[in-house]
């Protein structure tokens, strides 16, 4: 890596004041003003982009049409970069060719994604089942879900590497201001990075996306040091939520007592002579794109297009969901509130479905291939106890469905029932209150998200409690509409304020202040 000749952009005068409100064009004014010159490195795990199949290889003539995944950050990370111009590391998972350039019309920089193969199969089946079957049930706080196998870190440790190599390679030539790596797939790529110990590196940020369990959780992981000690190799630690960052630092108080190395205090950790700062911020979504395509007129004839193929009505009331087939989104339990909706509450058979839009995940491994088929069974059995004349309570639909019809989807929905047992952030709960510009609609969102800890106002209901959650619902349909407008004023004047570019501009704001007090 190149030495630092020249004095570092973070030398530049603090920020200016934050804005209002954050805009894509703010953060990556702020990233000028804090970097110069440099640019941002991005590591994912997954691609920002789908390079089409049957594509012939790229050429200046012959440019193949880019698709993009479903998921808010990811988008929202490759927008900043078309603003600010940057390199994203990440795993390969369509064809086309080992390093693309990125660009789009009517955005300023283009970037460089430079996307990692890996040919060994166990390798990756390996790391791949530390992450998700390892890591995202213990996590998730459902250790009974773990499938991993003992040989499994050593995989997770070499995927890691290889991220770290293949980011070495392009900080020698790219010279980034500073690194940001995303979660719990690549804790240890700053480990990595360090231990090649040839020059300096840039600051480097992680954020952790997925809840942080309780510590007590973390028993049920052999490699929790290796882990812990991994992420202490940031220099900053990101969490969705307070209750996150505290339960971070008590497990590193916990795992750690009695070493002098190791002092944790709120907001920091002190390893030797390094500091780590360790952060909370929620992430949040674009509401003025949301809202935008929810009101726009093609956007809306194509999702009423969408209701009446799927068997809707215009008239008909409907609540939306929306998750990928994960059991932590709580299927289950959402068909039990439903259950007992109707049994508490008859007046509502006939008159309310729910329209679950759920994309399966993950569909070749084994415990998923259980849950969705329980999933499905259950939606039927729920239809079939309810169902009248040429009505039945769900519309299942297991498909990616764009956001040009989502959004207008979630503005004609009476409501959105979020129910996961545990999640993060929740990124549906924000989008539905984005779309909600006419403040008609209510956010039912379970207790257990991210989501929940931010939006105080919101209406919470506990999967747990079917019942209870069930007469929410019911009341909370019934209300004046006054009182849901009046509600949904406030929780979109708040995700407005939290939005994507907010979360963007703090962590990047954060980095940037941890390197200016080292100097
Ligand atoms: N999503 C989508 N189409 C779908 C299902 C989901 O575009 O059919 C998007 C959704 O709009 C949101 C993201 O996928 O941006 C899901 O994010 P969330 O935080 O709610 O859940 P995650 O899947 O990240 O756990």
């Amino acid at each position: 890596m190149p030495s630092r000749k020249t004095k570092t952009p973070h030398s530049s005068p603090p920020a200016k004041p934050p804005p209002k409100t954050w805009t894509a064009l703010s953060v990556s004014e702020q990233f000028r003003t804090l970097f110069g010159l440099k640019k941002l490195l991005v590591a994912t795990h997954r691609e920002p982009v789908i390079y089409p199949d049957g594509t012939r290889e790229a050429s200046p003539l012959n440019q193949p049409k880019l698709k993009y995944p479903a998921g808010g950050v990811s988008q929202s990370l490759h927008r900043l970069l078309l603003q600010t111009g940057g390199d994203w590391v990440s795993l390969k998972s369509s064809p086309g060719p080992r390093k693309l350039s990125i660009s789009l019309p009517g955005f300023p920089a283009s970037y460089n994604l430079y996307r990692l193969g890996l040919k060994n199969t166990l390798e990756s089946e390996g790391y791949q089942r530390f992450a998700n079957d390892l890591l995202w049930p213990l996590f998730h706080e459902e250790p009974g879900r773990i499938g991993s196998q003992k040989e499994d870190f050593k995989n997770y440790e070499s995927v890691n590497k290889k991220f770290s190599e293949k980011i070495a390679q392009v900080m020698i030539a790219q010279d980034n201001g500073v690194l940001w790596v995303h979660d719990y797939q690549l804790a240890l790529v700053a480990k990595f990075l360090r231990s090649f110990g040839k020059a300096s590196l840039p600051p480097m940020a992680f954020f952790w996306h997925i809840p942080w369990p309780s510590p007590n959780y973390l028993s049920y992981l052999p490699e929790r040091r290796d882990l812990l000690l991994g992420l202490l190799d940031y220099d900053l630690l990101g969490f969705q939520t307070g209750l996150y960052r505290e339960r971070f630092l008590e497990s590193i108080r916990q795992e750690f007592s009695g070493n002098d190395e190791i002092e944790v205090s709120d907001q920091v950790i002190k390893k030797g002579t390094r500091t780590i700062h360790v952060g909370d911020y929620p992430i949040g979504v674009d509401p003025g794109r949301f809202e935008t395509l929810s009101l726009d007129s093609i956007g809306l004839s194509q999702a009423k297009m969408f209701l009446a193929e799927n068997g809707l009505a215009p008239e008909e009331m409907y609540l939306i969901s929306v998750d990928r087939m994960d059991y932590t989104k709580g299927f289950l339990k959402r068909l039990q509130i439903l259950d007992a909706l109707f049994q508490q509450f008859p007046g509502w058979i006939g008159k309310i479905t729910l329209l679950q839009i759920a994309p399966p995940t993950r569909s070749t491994h084994p415990t998923y291939q259980t849950y969705q088929k329980k999933v499905r069974e259950e939606v039927i059995n729920t239809n079939n106890r309810w169902k009248k004349r040429r009505w039945a309570p769900i519309i299942s639909i297991e498909r990616t469905v764009e956001h040009k019809i989502l959004a207008p989807l979630y503005r004609l929905a009476a409501g959105a029932l979020v129910t996961s047992t545990n999640d993060g952030m929740n990124l549906v709960a924000k989008e539905y209150l984005a779309a909600q510009k006419d403040e008609g609609g209510t956010l039912f969102l379970s207790r257990y998200t991210g989501a929940a800890q931010g939006l105080k106002e919101a209406v919470l209901i506990d999967p747990y409690n079917p019942s209870e959650s069930a007469a929410i619902i019911s009341r909370t349909l019934l209300e004046p509409p006054s009182i849901r407008r009046g509600r949904n004023r406030i929780l979109r004047e708040q995700i407005s304020r939290n939005n994507i570019f907010q979360w963007m501009g703090s962590i990047l704001a954060g980095i940037h202040d941890h390197t200016r007090r080292k100097e």
